[in-house]
């Protein structure tokens, strides 16, 4: 099994249960054994569109790279999310971070994701996780990329435990 740190967002009503969904139909695929809180944040490159909720879970789970990819979009389709400009607003958004040590690098898919160092919403609840993982593009853990993050866009702690079945 790898372990797979995936990145939900939403920012379309009901953001929470979007989130709840999306994380209850992440386990059917192997053992979310790791949540991070959800945090509230600004909107992220759009600025003229509502607040995002942000958090990221660990999924232990026998899918390969591009397996998950494809089962992480299905996901997002059932949660609701409907196709717009790019970083507009989104019902669900589902984007994998890591996968193990792996580096991949192909037309549909990037890992580890592109730009997750310069986005405290994406660092924030990953260093919650793992805050001693060391990503394969980096030299240092988590817990320091989070210090030198660059993005000073305000994080609030909005709900501590939020999966349905609990972790
Ligand atoms: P955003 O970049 O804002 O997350 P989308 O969620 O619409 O935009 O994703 C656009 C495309 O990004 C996806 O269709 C997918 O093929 C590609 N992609 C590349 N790398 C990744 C990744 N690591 N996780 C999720 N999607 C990825
Ligand atoms: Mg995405």
């Amino acid at each position: 099994m790898i372990s797979a740190y995936i990145a939900l967002g939403s920012n379309i009503s009901p953001r929470l249960s979007r989130l709840q969904t999306a994380g209850k139909l992440l386990s059917r695929e192997g053992d979310v054994d790791r949540a991070a809180p959800v945090y509230r944040s600004a909107p992220y490159g759009v600025e003229d569109q509502p607040a995002f909720l942000n958090t990221a879970v660990r999924l232990k789970t026998h899918l390969s790279p591009v397996a998950l990819l494809d089962f992480v979009k299905a996901i997002e389709t059932q949660v609701g999310r409907q196709q717009r400009y790019r970083w507009g607003p989104r019902e669900i958004d589902l984007d994998i971070i890591f996968y193990g040590q792996e580096i991949v690098q192909q037309p549909r898919l990037t890992i580890p994701h592109a730009d997750y160092k310069n986005r405290r919403f994406v660092l924030q609840p990953l260093a919650d996780i793992e805050p001693a993982f060391i990503p394969p593009d980096a030299g240092q853990p988590l817990s320091e990329l989070l210090q030198l993050c660059p993005d000073s866009l305000p994080l609030k702690l909005y709900r501590k435990n939020w999966m349905i079945d609990g972790i």
